[in-house]
Formats: C-alpha cells, structure tokens, sequence
C-alpha cells in the first residue's frame, strides 16, 4: 500500500496534465488513523465523480452493534454524520463540470440497510464520491491535493469515530430502530396490520419536503383501538388496526390520505425526530392505485375483469396501455404475486368503476355488459379465502361499510372508532344493489417470466440505471416508476435496477416468486452487496415487492404461464 504523501505527490506531478492521467491514482494509501482507496477515477469532469473508499478501525462498543437491528441503525447514522461532514468540510465544487465535490449518499427520513457505510469485523468503511477538479480538461492538481490532503481527513475525522459521537443521540437512533423493527415482528401476534403510536406526527411540512409539518396535531388514539405494546427500549400506547377490513372515512381534508400515507411507508423505520418512528405496519402492505398508461404481461385479471368487449382474455391479460381499472386490477394480482399481505388503497388515487358499482348503475348497465367486479365484492373473499387485509381511505361512497370489520373515522385528524355506528347505518339504510360476487378467489396463475425478455442492451452493452426516484432506463427501455409509491430513496432504485440483471440468473424455470425468493434470500445472507461487481455506496435496501414491480412495468417484459395446480 502506498502512503498518504505518495499521493500528494503525485497529486502535484499531474497538475497541469491531461484529465485522462488521472488513472494513475487508483490505488489503497495509508493515512493517519485511516485506509484511503480510489476504486474508479472519472472519464472527464463532467462524467459520474470517481468511486472512493476510506476504512477505519471499529470501535464502537457492543451495544451500538450486537444485532442487525442496530448494525443497521449504526451505518445510518454514520452515513448521515459523513454526509455531514462533507457539507461541512468540503470546499464544494470548483472548476469545471463536477469538480471538487465530495459527497456520500444522502438518506432521507427512512432508516435503511445501504451499502454507503459498511461494518466488518473490526473496521467501518464508507463509500463515497470525489469530483476530481479539472480547469477545462487539465488537472487541478494542486486542488485536489487540498481534498485528499486537507478535506477528506477533516470529514473523516469528524464523523466516523466513536469518539468524536454524541452517545445519547446515537442511542437513540439504534434504539428507535430496533424498537420499530421489534413492533413489526410483533405485529401478526397482535393481529395487527398496522400500529399508528400515541404523539406520532403524520403530516409532511410540504408535497416536495417529507420532515414532520411544524405545528401538526399529534395522533390520539381512539380509546377502543388503543393497544400497549412492550419494546425492547420503551412501552407505547397507539392505535391498532387489526387485520380483516378497515375503512377510514371522514370529510375531506380531516387527513385520511395523510394517514394512509403514514401507513404505506410503516413499512420502513424513521429516524427519531420524523414523527413516524412507532407508525409501522406489515413488510408486506402494498399500495394500490390506478396507473392509466401502464404496460402488462399476462396477468390474471378476471377475479376483477371479464367479458371484454373484444373478446380477450382476462386470465392473461396483456396491454400496453392499461385504463384506470384494469391497472388497478393488475396492481392488485401482481402485489398477491408478489406476496402481498395487506392493501392499502385511497379514494384519491382509485379508479371509481373499479371500486364501486352502485344500484342505478346496475340497473341501467346489466351485468353481462359490465367486464369489471367491483372491489367492493371481492374485499371479503380477499380476506376470508386469502388472508389479505385491505386498508382503505373512502370518503365518497357508503357501499364499503357492509364489508368493514373497522370503521375509523377522521374528524379534524383525531381517529374516531366509528365501527358500531356504521353497523347501525347499514342497518337502517340497507343498500339495494345486488352483489356481484360471482366464484372464489382463483388461486393465483404462477408466471414464469422469460429470462432472455430482461434485455438490457443498448447498442454494444448493457445499459442499466435509476434516474431519481422515479425511473429506470432498462436497455431500450425506461421502466416508469412514478406510480410505485413505497420506492423512497435514489439508493433503492440503484439497488432495484441492478437486481432486475441479477435476477436473470435465476428465471428460466422459476415462477416470478420462486425467483423473488431467491434473490432475497442471497441479499439476506450475503448483504446489498451481493449485487453489485465492485463495491460502492449506492444502494438501499427494498422489498420483493417493488424488485417485482419495476420488472412488471419493463415493456418487453415476456412470461410463460403457468396455472397453478
Ligand atoms: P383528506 O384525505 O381527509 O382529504 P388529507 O390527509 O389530505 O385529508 O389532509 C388535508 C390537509 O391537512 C393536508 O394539507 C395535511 O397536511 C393536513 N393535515 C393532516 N393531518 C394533520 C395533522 N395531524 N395536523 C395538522 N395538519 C394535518
Ligand atoms: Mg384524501
């Protein structure tokens, strides 16, 4: 390994130099108290910063680190300390394209297993990105001197040793986060589908910015859905929505959305101070809406859709371009595919003739000309044959309250157990229309997609990358994403977009959830890492269920079916 002062000059011998000279500095270097590696050095200044690494000495006690829990709460503060520091210490850009900048995956509100700040046995290693500065195309030699002379070691300095932590503010990350993942394990004993804790926070300062609203009202809960619920570090008290089916209803603007949307990202732990931190729900809560637009391959629809007017089959159905309501019922079978246990669904965000049908309409439009059931007639059979709860924000539309198992009204966002009275309502109003539950639940049809249908060429090589939150250019191809709305973090979409080509390793013969298993399975056991050809900082964790969602938004995307037996 070379020195730190081996670097320095060489740093100076390059000023001046043609930018591609850079090369030369790829290499591990000795510095005081920490290991430097430059692992990929940037074409040019304008392309992707270059991929660096610095590993120190682990010295964080036991209880900072005896269970994943707390590995990962641990990796996440640091990651947040380092990104920091950057802000902080470095000088920023300077020159051309991005030169100068040195800066490490940003997290948001989300505790997240991420590959930016790793733990070994007995080192700590983070994973982050320097601009190599350039004026024009020649070396800044002397500039960059400064940054790995002056400005990484400052930033490593200041945010990686235990020493240099605030122990009480760090407990409190691990310990919140190991209480979050312990209320989740809980959940099923519960019978829970989710758990919104008394002085939780739900609404968002802004659409753009997720920290908690200041001056928001805390959650209450109403006294007959109030649960006590041990923690490893703390008792709570809060709301529990049990399994089966629950509406949440209430005028507009009470903050149902606001709830389901606390809801929907239970399925991630918050960091303390986000006003989430105890509102968690199952691993396997998935968000259904309507997707107009989408593209889907063969998916059985007909518990939802049948009879099209073309003729075309709805036990495998295919469209480029889906309407609300089949979107929506494609949303609904590739989640139970996917292992959903639990759906959650806003009126806001739904297609109305996939929700409801009511008497008027069935009288003027007679069944055999209607392709669409309504979800309001297979909610039960969802629970009942399936065991999959539903969550469902309906302010519009009574037709649910035969169905619901909870009634939770919003009224000036304080929960209101309103379950006895909608039975009495039901009652003393009883809907006319009739119902239109036609056979049971059909087990689901297995697809087994076709490896050589994830084609990721573009031109001479394979091109795979996440833009935002929001999209993935797949080859040819640019997965849309905007309307996967439990994908919060760049890092996830980095993480799914390369697990869609690791996934080809294990298609052929699989069934899409055989194959799901698998690839968890490997990460579970091998980390985020398993992923990835070199090591970097890119990634975040995420679900089966959105590595399923991206590769069924893939157009060119092709699966044999297969009827389950
Ligand atoms: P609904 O879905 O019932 O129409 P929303 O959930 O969209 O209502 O909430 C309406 C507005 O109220 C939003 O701007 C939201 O940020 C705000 N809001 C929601 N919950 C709270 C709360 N607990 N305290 C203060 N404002 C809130
Ligand atoms: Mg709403």
């Amino acid at each position: 390994m070379k020195t730190a002062q081996q670097l320095q000059s060489t740093l100076q011998h390059l000023d001046g130099k043609s930018y591609k000279a850079y090369k030369d500095i790829r290499g591990s270097y000795a510095f005081e108290g920490f290991e430097l590696s430059i692992d990929q050095v940037q074409g040019d200044p304008f392309a992707a910063p270059s991929r660096v690494r610095v590993r120190i000495r682990n010295t964080f006690p036991d209880w900072a680190q005896v269970n994943k829990s707390r590995r990962i709460a641990l990796c996440d503060y640091l990651n947040r300390q380092f990104s920091r520091a950057c802000r902080r210490f470095s000088k920023g850009n300077r020159g051309s394209g991005k030169s100068g900048a040195v800066f490490i995956a940003q997290p948001g509100q989300e505790i997240l297993e991420r590959t930016a700040v790793v733990l070994g046995e007995d080192w700590i290693e983070a994973r982050f990105r320097v601009g190599l500065p350039a004026f024009g195309r020649r070396i800044a030699g002397r500039q960059a001197a400064a940054i790995f002379g002056e400005e990484i070691p400052q930033i490593v300095a200041h945010s990686l040793p235990f020493a240099v932590q605030d122990e009480t503010i760090l407990k409190e990350h691990i310990f919140t986060n190991e209480d979050a993942d312990a209320l989740r394990v809980r959940l099923p004993e519960l019978g829970l589908v989710v758990f919104v804790a008394d002085g939780a926070l739900l609404p968002r300062a802004s659409g753009v910015d997720d920290r908690p609203m200041p001056g928001g009202l805390p959650f209450q809960s109403p006294e007959s859905l109030r649960v006590e619920v041990a923690l490893p570090n703390r008792t709570i008290t809060g709301m529990g929505i049990p399994e089966g089916i629950t509406l949440i209803v209430g005028g507009g603007f009470h903050g149902k959305s606001t709830l389901l949307r606390a809801i929907e990202l239970g399925i991630y732990n918050h960091i303390p101070g986000d006003g989430r931190s105890f509102v968690v729900s199952q691993p396997g809560a998935a968000k259904i809406r309507a997707e107009d637009g989408r593209y889907i391959e063969r998916v059985d629809i007909s518990p939802f859709i049948n009879n099209l007017p073309g003729g075309q089959s709805t036990q495998q159905f295919s469209t480029p371009n889906a309407s609300g309501s089949t979107s929506q019922a494609a949303n609904v079978m590739e989640a139970l595919e996917a292992g959903a246990t639990a759906l959650l669904i806003d009126e806001d965000t739904s297609a109305t003739n996939f929700m409801i049908r009511d008497q008027r309409m069935q009288a003027l439009i007679p069944q055999q000309r209607e392709p669409i059931t309504p979800f309001v007639d297979r909610i039960r059979q969802l629970y009942e044959e399936q065991s999959v709860s539903t969550v469902l924000v309906l302010g519009g539309s009574g037709l649910y309250l035969d169905a619901a198992d909870t009634v939770i009204g919003m009224n000036a966002y304080r929960p209101e157990d309103l379950t006895a009275r909608a039975r009495s309502v039901a009652q003393e109003f009883p809907q006319p229309r009739s119902v239109e539950t036609p056979a049971a639940f059909p087990t689901q049809s297995r697809r087994i997609p076709l490896p050589e249908s994830l084609n990721a060429q573009k031109g001479k090589r394979e091109k795979v990358r996440a833009f935002d939150t929001r999209s993935i250019q797949f080859g040819q191809h640019d997965i849309d994403l905007s309307a996967v709305a439990q994908l919060v973090d760049n890092g996830q979409l980095n993480a799914v977009a390369d697990a869609l080509l690791y996934l080809r390793r294990y298609l052929g013969e699989a069934t899409l959830p055989e194959a799901l298993n698998r690839i968890m399975q490997d990460i579970e056991q091998q980390g985020l890492g398993v992923l990835q050809k070199e090591p970097h900082g890119d990634y975040a964790a995420f679900r089966p269920l959105e590595l399923a969602a991206a590769l069924n938004r893939l157009r060119g995307l092709r699966v044999n079916p297969r009827e389950a037996s």
